[in-house]
């Protein structure tokens, strides 16, 4: 049932437009899905050439089919953001790195493709990997998690404030096999009356959860972070599209603590530099997150919660961390 890879690309006008600027060199593509933002960057500027970067296989072969019209400019490599650095080291033939997008979440096709068990419109097997080398599955998150972890990754990356009702529900009624029935189990122990909040399917937030339990999404993304402003030369840019306010917060605090705006440390570290000694490595370009126009909502709804940030790297002769 293979279908024909099909996203469109949130704010690629924004994209193209932030980085611009940047001077030749590589662009570094991390999540590539099917290649749109990949492609219009290309087109936009002849002297760059690109990486793309993707954990999921059927992505790679997408992105390498969209972009193949551009020769040896561009090149498009299975591999998983969180070790940018290897993958550029390895791939990036020397290239400086002047651009690093990282588009995160899944994409339509990856929901699109039923089989795979993202979404709890097809039914499928609990499987949510991006990456099929991985081991851990969605079916061993459900059926061997205990109950006070489900509850608590449901709460946090679901959002969701029947989570503890739900991680119950679910323990009670493993073994569960299918996208269908973790669906149905959701569903049923949420309240009639909160069931369709927002015209929303009531394992909505629950099935987001588990998906980015599985994938390690949140810990990836700090991951990346850190390994993407230390690739970058002077005046080279650093573009993250977020889909989820915890990770929207993630960005926004890791460009603050590059730009030396923030004296708290990442998690689980010590503060080692106190603040007035630390030297910024980029100027922050978006206050702000940018924000999807009204007009590309309508069109796409991926593009709702969509918060794009930016921020460009100083040249300061200092390789060290921050
Ligand atoms: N910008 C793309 C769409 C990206 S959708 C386009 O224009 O077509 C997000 C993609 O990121 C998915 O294909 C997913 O497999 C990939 N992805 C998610 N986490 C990743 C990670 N840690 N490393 C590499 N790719 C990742």
């Amino acid at each position: 049932m293979e279908a024909q890879f099909s996203h469109l690309p949130v704010m690629v006008r924004e994209v193209v437009e932030l980085l611009l600027p940047v001077p030749t060199g590589l662009i570094v593509d991390c999540t590539v899905g099917g290649g749109g933002h990949a492609a219009a960057l290309l087109d936009a500027r002849p002297d760059w050439s690109l990486l793309g970067i993707d954990r999921d296989a059927d992505a790679v072969a997408a992105a390498r089919d969209r972009l193949a019209g551009h020769g040896t400019r561009a090149r498009v490599v299975h591999g998983r953001f969180e070790e940018l650095g290897d993958v550029v080291a390895r791939h990036g033939e020397g290239e400086r790195v002047m651009g690093i997008l990282m588009d995160l979440g899944v994409s339509s096709a990856q929901l699109d493709r039923g089989d795979r068990g993202f979404s709890y419109r097809h039914d499928a097997p609990l499987d949510m990997r991006m990456d099929a080398r991985q081991e851990l599955t969605a079916a061993d998150v459900v059926n061997t998690y205990d109950e006070a972890d489900l509850a608590r990754i449901i709460a946090h990356h679901g959002e969701e404030r029947y989570a503890r009702r739900i991680a119950r529900a679910v323990v009670a009624a493993r073994p569960l096999h299918s996208t269908r029935q973790l669906a149905e189990v959701v569903r049923d122990a949420i309240p009639a009356a909160a069931r369709r909040r927002g015209g929303k399917h009531p394992a909505r937030r629950t099935f987001q959860a588990i998906r980015m339990e599985v994938n390690r999404e949140l810990p990836n993304l700090a991951a990346g972070l850190d390994e993407s402003v230390h690739l970058l030369g002077p005046g080279g840019r650093v573009l993250v599209l977020a889909y989820h306010s915890l990770e929207d917060r993630q960005v926004k605090r890791a460009f603050a603590r590059w730009a030396g705006e923030d004296d708290e440390p990442p998690p689980g570290r010590l503060p080692v530099e106190p603040r007035a000694r630390r030297q910024p490595l980029v100027r922050v370009l978006t206050r702000r997150p940018r924000r999807p126009g009204a007009e590309e909502v309508a069109a796409n709804p991926r593009a709702r919660s969509a918060r794009l940030r930016a921020a460009e790297r100083l040249d300061v002769a200092t390789g060290a961390r921050p």
